[in-house]
């Protein structure tokens, strides 16, 4: 037993260690989170160690360029709170030995199954992304028709690519040709992300085998995400691989990407040529008439699944097609939230009410100020600024200041001190009464509930 002891403790690590290379994982452990860890840092080794320098060994070039690109400095600022003189790292790659390799006949088939479950998992297609409820207009009636193109007349365009910004309906269409052809074909559908983890996991395990065998069984290959693959070496390399067995076998493959296939930077070009072999097609931002087409649609979504109506008036909806920014993402978000805050409040919403509703969303760039909320609501009553900061307490006065009061705390983000400072120094339990007393009022008086609702018009407008 000594005998052993001593010959890992002077081989392979070098004299002058001082790293206490359990502790170090544990403090990456803590440091990274344990998702990072156990994926990246924890499969890293300590091969020598010099005083300004560390030799660490990794299994393959592809965790290598991944760990540099994302975790080196983090690593090094770690290493250094256990030996303050280390300021380099290197990596070495040092594949596993083969005696874990020979038993991989062995376990075979139970490793199949394993990565066949799992990435059955990431394989489902959402029922509620198809055709049928993908809602066309000039900035994506060509993405579209090809997509249903390429389901008629499978490899006929192939591959297939698809581009456009964020929340434009990609992953939609994508999963749509998925639903579509899973019918009579073996549809492979996953994200270029997911793809990694997969191709990581195999590597990691010893399953390169089964996983080549995996996605290169698909007849239909489709790739959500392709960009991700920027920058990766080793990922492109496997990614180059899988797509040429698959073209070769004649398989359908559709690929979508935030951008077009040239301006993909840091992927090889070989890569870059095979995708822009096929058709490429993008999609842009939506215009005013189909982003009404789609808030149409959500809203007959609506009804038929809840049975009721979600109480949007016409010019809400015209406000929400004009003012939403161009994503479809957003758009239904925005959609939702009016709706929800609708049932809340158990009204029919105002366009004053939905500026103030999707405040953070529109105008997030524009800042609503407390001056402003008192300049406007001095004009509106008529009163000069001075006399509604002023400490006189005629209701003339008094009112419109706890209008003014309430309007800053329901439109700003100031806390109650700060409000109270801004109205010549009052208390911050002046600033709660007003609040209470104006939120009181407008339950009753609907003159004043009429003229609270045009200041928010008019604070939220320019
Ligand atoms: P991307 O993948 O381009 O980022 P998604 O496909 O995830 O965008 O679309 C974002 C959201 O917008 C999804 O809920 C999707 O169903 C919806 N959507 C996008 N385009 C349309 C469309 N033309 N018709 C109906 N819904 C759409
Ligand atoms: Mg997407």
């Amino acid at each position: 037993m000594e005998k052993i002891n001593l010959k890992e403790k002077s081989n392979p690590i070098v004299e002058e260690k001082v790293l206490n290379w359990s502790s170090v994982q544990d403090a990456f452990q803590s440091a990274f989170g344990e998702e990072v860890y156990s994926s990246w840092l924890k499969h890293i080794s300590l091969i020598k160690e010099y005083n300004d320098h560390v030799i660490l060994g990794v299994k393959t070039r592809f965790f290598r360029d991944w760990i540099t690109s994302r975790y080196a400095d983090k690593i090094l600022s770690e290493l250094k709170k256990h030996k303050i003189s280390i300021n380099r790292i290197e990596f070495k790659i040092e594949p596993e030995n083969i005696s874990t390799k020979n038993s991989f006949n062995s376990t075979a088939i139970s490793k199949i199954t394993d990565i066949k479950n799992s990435v059955l998992n990431y394989n489902r297609l959402n029922p509620n992304l198809n055709f049928e409820n993908f809602v066309t207009g000039t900035s994506n009636n060509l993405g579209f028709l090809s997509a249903k193109k390429a389901c008629a007349q499978l490899s006929r365009y192939n591959p297939l690519f698809i581009y456009g910004g964020v929340g434009l309906g990609k992953t939609h269409l994508l999963n749509a040709i998925g639903l579509e052809l899973s019918k009579n074909n073996k549809v492979m559908f996953i994200s270029a992300e997911r793809f990694m983890y997969q191709f990581i996991k195999s590597i990691k395990k010893n399953e390169m085998d089964s996983f080549k065998d995996f996605f290169r069984k698909a007849n239909v290959f489709i790739i959500d995400d392709i960009q991700f693959i920027r920058g990766k070496e080793g990922l492109q390399e496997e990614f180059f691989h899988t797509f040429n067995s698959l073209f070769e076998q004649s398989s359908q493959i559709v690929i979508s990407s935030d951008r077009a296939p040239n301006k993909l930077d840091r992927v090889q070009d070989r890569i870059k040529s095979r995708l822009s072999g096929g058709l490429v097609v993008d999609i842009g931002t939506p215009d005013y008439d189909l982003k009404l087409k789609i808030l149409r649609q959500k809203i007959s979504e609506y009804q038929s699944s809840f049975k009721e109506n979600p109480d949007l008036e016409e010019d809400v909806i015209n406000y929400i097609a004009k003012n939403s920014n161009s994503n479809i993402r957003d758009l239904i978000g925005t959609f939702n939230r009016v709706v929800a805050f609708g049932k809340m409040s158990k009204k029919s919403l105002s366009v004053a009410d939905c500026k103030i509703i999707l405040k953070d969303i529109y105008n997030s760039a524009k800042v609503i100020t407390i001056d402003k909320i008192q300049n406007v609501t001095s004009n509106f009553f008529n009163i000069t600024l001075s006399d509604m900061l002023s400490p006189r307490r005629s209701r003339p006065l008094a009112r419109p200041r706890q209008v003014a009061m309430y309007l800053a705390k329901k439109l700003t983000s100031r806390s109650l001190p700060e409000i109270g400072r801004k109205f010549a120094n009052r208390d911050h339990t002046t600033v709660i009464h007003a609040v209470k007393t104006i939120e009181k009022l407008t339950e009753s008086n609907d003159e004043l509930k009429k003229n609270v609702e045009e200041l928010k018009s008019l604070v939220l407008s320019d």
